[in-house]
């Protein structure tokens, strides 16, 4: 059975120079960049608030891998951080990342930042369909209450996470690891109060996290999610702990309805039992209870757009030097096995996808992230930002960290301005220049 959908004249409502679509880490870094710039910038975000996954899946202890190292936040990320921690302060007891967020002060922040920053923001705006014309995205139309709504812009960003607005232009994607589209699994995260802080000395919660790794690879948890590890967030003395990263649904496709609706299902039946079985197990757990259950599935990777440069993991691990750098990172990898199989030594080399990967910063290796990684092959007036960027299965599981997302929305957001400035296309922008804005917003670059 087949319907036909009539043809429709939309006016266009809303114009901007640069518009960003996503207000996740690459949309909130992209938009700011661009309105800092001087542009008239219009977000949109699908969802009620901003920051993507921090505020919607909680992942608020975004850089706890970098505690230790020599590395440390830049740009736009260090900036908010900053903010966010003078101004709300945070009681976060664990050692792990006193900076972490909170992620409902953080929604609360961003609304305010992009006010000051003369960011337009449109919530509740779900872009899913792209007018094109000659090479060129003519409008991008938002489903609203009221029904459909055009809105034009020089450039857009597309800062989806899943490439949604690339995908509606028609360009080529890839998603999931090459033998079979598998992508890693996706997470509902939680949060639970009543954990008997006085009773929970040091670094208490990952010592419970290790407890857990160690029975989970003896097979003694009796629990039926496959994961074998459990980050948890912040403490705070009233004994909050604001997130457990538990619950993992495999083999879901995270721009399928009816895999995402599997998905939410599963794991909340999971975080029921991990819920049990933290309260049941350890004492200082005792009395906890859920508080909340974050509002949507979380997804570490989906669609990856071709663009005009494919960053491989051979790049990463070669620490490949590239004249339009616009971020370096330390190599860091992190790759939930996609099926759910536990074995495997957890190393990148050949590209094995046989349990997690997982390869901490253990030295002061990094890896550059070039420009044309953002530039899309095929529409002349697109860019990328985010965990949707031109790169492979593998090298997106570096890439995907929320703060280099943000890094690397700062550089789409500062290219679109000097694409608009110089009436030329985002490939065509001069690096250079790209390269001395950023340094001017606190990225360092070679
Ligand atoms: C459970 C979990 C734990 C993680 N842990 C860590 C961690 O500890 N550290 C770390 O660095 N990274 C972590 N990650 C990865 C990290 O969250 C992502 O890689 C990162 O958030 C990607 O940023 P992004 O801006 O590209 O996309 P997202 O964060 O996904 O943001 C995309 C935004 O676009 C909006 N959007 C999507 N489609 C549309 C549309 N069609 N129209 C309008 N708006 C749209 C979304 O609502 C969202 O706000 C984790 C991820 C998960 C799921």
């Amino acid at each position: 059975m087949k319907v036909i959908r009539p043809q429709m004249e939309l006016e266009i409502k809303r114009k901007a120079d640069i518009l960003v679509v996503g207000g996740g880490p690459a949309g909130i870094g992209a938009a700011i960049s661009a309105a800092r710039l001087g542009k008239k910038v219009l977000l949109l975000e699908k969802r009620g608030f901003l920051g993507g996954n921090i505020t919607a899946c909680y992942v608020e202890n975004c850089n706890h891998f970098l505690k230790g190292t020599p590395f440390h936040s830049e740009g736009l990320y260090k900036e908010i951080e900053q903010k966010c921690y003078e101004i709300y302060g945070n009681d976060n007891i664990r050692e792990k990342n006193k900076m972490a967020f909170h992620s409902e002060y953080l929604k609360i922040f961003l609304d305010k930042f992009m006010k000051e920053n003369k960011v337009e923001v449109l919530l509740h705006s779900f872009v899913n369909e792209v007018i094109t014309r000659r090479n060129q995205i003519e409008a991008v139309i938002i489903q609203t209450k009221q029904g459909p709504e055009a809105v034009s812009a020089e450039i857009i960003i597309d800062a989806t996470g899943d490439g949604d607005v690339a995908f509606g232009a028609g360009l080529p994607f890839e998603q999931g690891r090459e033998k079979d589209g598998m992508c890693q699994p996706g997470t509902v995260n939680f949060r639970v109060t009543g954990a008997h802080t006085e009773e929970m000395k040091g670094e208490r919660l990952s010592e419970i996290s290790n407890i857990f790794t160690k029975e989970s690879k003896e097979g003694r948890t009796g629990l039926v999610c496959s994961k074998q590890d459990i980050p948890f967030g912040r403490l705070t003395k009233a004994g909050q702990i604001s997130y457990v990263n538990y619950s993992c649904a495999h083999g879901i496709d995270p721009t399928d309805i009816e895999g995402l609706t599997r998905g939410e299902m599963e794991c909340r039946e999971y975080i029921l039992e991990i819920y049990h079985y933290l309260k049941n197990q350890f004492h200082e757990l005792r009395d906890i209870e859920i508080t909340s259950i974050a509002p949507e599935i979380g997804f570490r990777d989906s669609r990856r757009i071709r663009g005009e440069y494919y960053l491989t993991i051979e790049d990463m691990e070669s620490d490949r030097q590239f004249d339009d750098a616009i971020a370096v990172f330390p190599r860091f990898y992190d790759m939930l096995p996609p099926d759910g199989t536990s074995s495997g030594n957890g190393k990148v080399e050949g590209k094995g996808y046989d349990g997690h990967i997982f390869e901490p910063i253990v030295d002061e290796r990094t890896f550059q992230v070039p420009y044309r990684a953002l530039v899309p092959a095929g529409i002349n007036n697109l860019l990328l930002a985010g965990r949707c960027i031109s790169a492979d299965h593998v090298a997106e599981s570096g890439i995907r960290a929320i703060s280099l997302c943000m890094m690397m929305g700062q550089a789409a957001g500062a290219a679109a301005v000097l694409a608009v400035q110089d009436r030329v296309k985002p490939a065509d922008i001069d690096y250079k220049k790209l390269q001395e804005i950023l340094r001017k917003q606190d990225i360092s670059l070679p």
